[in-house]
């Protein structure tokens, strides 16, 4: 069963749990225990497909689904070719004990896709579980890859719809076009003037006001999450750091057993949460090293126990990771203090009344022990992209060289040879200008189109544009809408035809 992380909401089976995306305590759920594995259940993973393993893994937790469920839910994810790699997040190695867990094989080019390929597949589902009939509207605050991977996750899917808000100028050229042209009937994009967290900040007012669901329940509507608030988008990304562990004992880079690092280039938390899920699970994690940009208040967070949103926001080459409200943390937080939901309930008011909290030493010592962090600036950020591939020939995606400066920072004042996985989470071509800037020089993106950009960098890494990239050149503009962040209930209305 599911619980809510502020302790005043009814347990929920995991459909009802993702049905209803955020507790209506305003807390995340997370479950009330967390299954185990031992040896044999690794060993046991290793022949498998990554489609076989997530059904492995996901059956631990969403126990009121049949088996047969979820075989068609994974198959709908991440068979069929949505993913240009068959083995759907494998890994490269990339140096001696440096390893890159590649999660951007799916259609949007970046890691939200294994999250968001599934999500849709198993909200249908617990929705006929639940005997559901309300149309499901699934609002979306995106920093710009969320946003797509909810549209193509959702798109013609029965009984949804999604609305995605976005920062007006806090998303990558590419980001924008994949999101503006999106096709789709039940779906809807639109700008924001502010950043992230403004649109992050109305998404969840949005949610947790009585009155106004209340009146879209009268239309027929109900309103959920594809944000990582949502567990069924946490949970499937347990399953890679699995997936992971296996594929490095099957080719015999470690042997059973011996415990790894991962780095994880962190936003909302949700990615490196989905890792501590499996190091409590029992598999063999030693660190998760929080990696984090010049918006670095997680860093100072896992350093001082001080999470304190009042800073400036900075824009930074690794968009998808310029936030100053982590929201996965909350779950952490109530996992650390033993399900002290009291206590994370008045952290979290303080966050909203203050903009603070403080956690006590020993919360914060128990935390230090499994989340190394730092953050690195954009120069650094640029200088890792050209050396990793002077170096090894392997191209990086901002997001990605802000976790590999963080992990090679992270082993040169520690001394720790753990084996580290880097997380990659999204392709170079993603966020081409910044790439081809750091692998030539800025006069490189001279009066050059987004898409000229992408074929020098095609030439440059000696890899083909990603197709779903390519082929944005020849699709028109069909999402123009702009909106004040204060108008967002207004317009989510609107959209619904709901006065
Ligand atoms: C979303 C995202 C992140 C941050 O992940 P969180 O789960 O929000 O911490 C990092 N890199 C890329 C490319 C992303 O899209």
């Amino acid at each position: 069963m599911y619980v809510s992380t502020r302790g005043a909401a009814a347990k929920l089976t995991a459909a009802q749990a993702i049905a209803q995306g955020i507790a209506p305590d305003g807390g995340l759920f997370v479950p009330e225990a967390i299954p185990s594995i031992d040896g044999q259940f690794l060993t046991s993973l290793l022949p498998l497909t990554y489609q076989e393993r997530a059904t492995a893994i996901l059956r631990l937790f969403l126990t009121d689904y049949t088996e047969v469920e979820l075989t068609e839910c994974v198959a709908g994810a991440y068979g069929g070719g949505k993913f240009s790699n068959t083995a759907v997040a494998p890994v490269a190695k990339v140096a001696d004990g440096i390893f890159a867990l590649e999660l951007w094989h799916g259609p949007t080019s970046a890691f939200k896709d294994m999250a968001l390929q599934l999500l849709p597949r198993l909200l249908v589902c617990a929705l006929k579980k639940i005997g559901e009939q309300a149309e499901i509207v699934i609002l979306v605050a995106t920093s710009g890859d969320t946003g797509k991977a909810a549209l193509e996750g959702f798109k013609d899917v029965e009984q949804t719809r999604v609305i995605v808000f976005y920062p007006e100028d806090g998303v990558s050229q590419i980001q924008r076009l994949q999101m503006v042209t999106q096709e789709g009937d039940n779906l809807r994009v639109i700008a924001v003037k502010g950043n992230f967290d403004d649109a992050q900040t109305g998404v969840k007012q949005i949610f947790s006001d009585n009155d106004y669901n209340a009146e879209l329940a009268e239309h027929g509507f109900k309103l959920s999450s594809a944000n990582s608030i949502n567990w069924g988008r946490l949970v499937p990304q347990i399953v890679y750091y699995f997936s992971a562990y296996a594929d490095l004992v099957k080719e015999k880079h470690i042997t059973a057993g011996t415990f790894v690092n991962f780095v994880v280039p962190t936003g909302n938390f949700g990615n490196i949460l989905a890792g501590y899920y499996a190091k409590l699970m029992g598999l063999p994690i030693n660190k998760l090293i929080c990696a984090s940009n010049s918006n670095n208040v997680l860093t100072d967070f896992l350093t001082t126990g001080i999470y304190s949103r009042n800073r400036q926001f900075h824009k930074t080459y690794s968009p998808s990771m310029d936030i100053l409200i982590s929201s996965n943390l909350e779950r952490l937080l109530y996992h650390i203090t033993g399900g002290n939901s009291a206590q994370v309930s008045q952290w979290m008011t303080e966050l909203n009344t203050t903009g603070q909290y403080k956690i006590a030493d020993e919360y914060l010592t128990a935390i230090q022990a499994v989340f190394p962090a730092a953050w690195v600036s954009d120069e650094a950020t640029s200088a890792t992209i050209g050396q990793v591939h002077k170096e090894y020939g392997y191209p990086l995606d901002p997001h990605t060289a802000v976790a590999w400066q963080v992990a090679e920072n992270y082993q040169r004042q520690s001394g720790d040879t753990t084996p580290a996985v880097i997380v990659s989470t999204a392709s170079p071509f993603k966020f081409n200008e910044t790439v081809l800037a750091a692998l030539t020089d800025s006069n490189s993106l001279r009066d050059k189109t987004e898409f000229v950009v992408l074929q020098d960098l095609a030439q440059i890494i000696g890899i083909p544009v990603p197709l779903a990239l390519a082929e944005l050149e020849g699709k028109s503009v069909r999402h123009t809408a702009v909106c004040e962040k204060q108008d967002m209930p207004a317009v989510v209305k609107a959209q619904l035809r709901v006065k």
